[in-house]
């Protein structure tokens, strides 16, 4: 390690700037942040520098006379004979220098940083590869949301309490982990501040008591791992265990903590499957025994996926939860087949149905769901081609109305077949499709034709049939 890493209290101490365009303007800001006191020098410098009254510009050439009460020096020229002037200047006096992206010339450097005040985490690679130490950057940024520094913030406010209350060091540094892996940092996350105050206060008073277990409803999206929210992420590298339908693709579960424990769940159509009311007792098992619990489910588990009786079911026994949307199979297939759901010309609206076949088909509103310019996105619905089409040419949808059929939408085995609603169920049966595959009726569904970028081309009822 040739650098050692440390936080330098600035305030009020003066730091001499050498430079004055863009990459000397972003040091002054941060210094500036830092409560230092600049003194910059440059022949030229940009508007916000000049115009700047915090901070004591001279335009002109370097001259080693300005390190005068200096503290830390940082040379951003792009002129080497300037940086090296800067560098021998401060080694003279046992000042550090940083010339920016220069580590040889540089006794100290600055790191890449995550700003969470009170929380920030520096990254570097001893000036070596600055690219990586920005990506590392990029992704823990991704993964620490803006609660780390309100939890940090909070623990601060009640520093002086938690000493009181814990004198022993251990008991200490116990509470604190309970406290940052716990309820406590889920409350802050979910902006339940007062909540989170309270959970604070109680357990201080029982700092032994064992973990509360909570839920988290995950929605996985589609099956394409990119298509995962920050959140979900986060929830899944968190999770003790993890309760998955059959739909969750492998993809997504490989992000998920490796020692997390993992149990299928199945809900898969037509196949046989755990029943709802196991599911609920094996969240309620699972979260008694102080586990977090992750209960993950394809698309977005409010659509379609029983995530409401589910959490009527923690709630009515006290488990808390938390829910992190998915993006839901219509929005998913839309997208990754070229299908616009809504456009101005076509449709003004969208409805989501579940096309289960069997008696609950029955019970939808045929009427209404065959009116023009809208978009329907059947969902389960590949068992009930030839109901849907009938119903909706019978209560007055033109057989002509364009329909897709869009299997596995997403996943690097998409398929998309297109057709028109007298066709659906022909088209669905020569295609070969099964679950899962979501029907798109609507103008819009022809614009697949034209409008597709992802995996192959959509197939054409027609076509299909001429090779038949
Ligand atoms: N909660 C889920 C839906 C669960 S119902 C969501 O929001 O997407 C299961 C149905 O979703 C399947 O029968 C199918 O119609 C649809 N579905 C889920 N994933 C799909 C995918 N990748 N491609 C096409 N349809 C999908």
């Amino acid at each position: 390690m040739r650098f050692f890493p440390l936080f330098a209290d600035l305030q009020g101490r003066r730091v001499l700037v050498v430079g004055g365009g863009a990459v000397a303007e972003r040091k002054v800001r941060l210094l500036l942040d830092a409560g230092a006191s600049v003194r910059l020098v440059a022949p030229e410098v940009t508007a916000w520098l000049d115009g700047n009254p915090a901070i004591e510009v001279h335009r002109g050439h370097f001259d080693p006379q300005y390190f005068e009460g200096a503290v830390l020096a940082i040379a951003a020229t792009d002129d080497r004979a300037v940086n090296e002037a800067v560098a021998a200047a401060g080694r003279d006096r046992d000042v550090l220098v940083n010339v920016v992206d220069v580590a040889e010339l540089s006794s100290f450097i600055v790191p890449a940083i995550v700003d969470r005040s009170p929380l920030v985490i520096a990254i570097s690679t001893g000036g070596v590869a600055p690219v990586l130490a920005r990506l590392v950057r990029e992704r823990l940024e991704s993964l620490l949301d803006g609660s780390f520094g309100q939890l940090a913030d909070l623990l601060q406010r009640w520093r002086s309490r938690i000493k009181g209350g814990l004198p022993d060091v251990n008991a200490r540094r116990r509470f604190y982990e309970t406290v940052v892996r716990g309820q406590v940092a889920t409350l802050v996350r979910n902006n339940d501040l007062p909540g989170a105050e309270r959970e604070l206060e109680r357990t201080l008073q029982h700092p032994d008591a064992p973990r509360r277990g909570s839920v988290v409803l995950v929605g996985a999206g589609p099956g394409a791992a990119g298509l995962l929210t920050l959140n979900a992420l986060r929830a899944l590298q968190e999770a003790d265990v993890i309760l998955h339908d059959r739909l969750v693709a492998d993809e997504v579960l490989n992000l998920a903590r490796r020692d997390a424990d993992r149990i299928c769940v199945g809900k898969m159509a037509g196949g046989h499957s755990v029943s709802q009311g196991r599911i609920n007792e094996m969240l309620l098992e699972q979260a008694r025994l102080g586990r977090r619990v992750v209960r993950l489910k394809g698309g977005d588990p409010f659509i379609f996926g029983r995530g409401g009786e589910e959490l009527e079911f923690l709630e009515q026994h006290g488990i808390p939860f938390e829910v992190v949307p998915g993006i839901t199979a219509a929005v998913a297939c839309g997208a990754y087949a070229g299908i616009p759901l809504t456009h101005r010309e076509h449709a003004q609206s969208v409805r989501f149905v579940t096309a289960h076949s069997g008696d609950s088909m029955d019970g939808l509103d045929w009427a209404t769901l065959a009116r023009e310019r809208q978009t329907l996105a059947l969902y389960m619905g590949v068992a009930g081609l030839g109901t849907i089409r009938d119903q909706l040419v019978r209560h007055g949808r033109a057989p002509s109305t364009p329909v897709a059929i869009v299997e596995n939408g997403s996943r690097p085995n998409q398929r998309v077949v297109l057709a028109n609603l007298a066709e659906l169920e022909d088209a669905g049966r020569a295609a070969a499709i099964k679950s899962p595959a979501l029907v798109i009726v609507g103008e819009v569904a022809a614009l697949a034709a034209s409008l597709h970028w992802f995996g192959s081309a959509p197939v054409q009822w027609r076509t299909l049939r001429a090779v038949a």
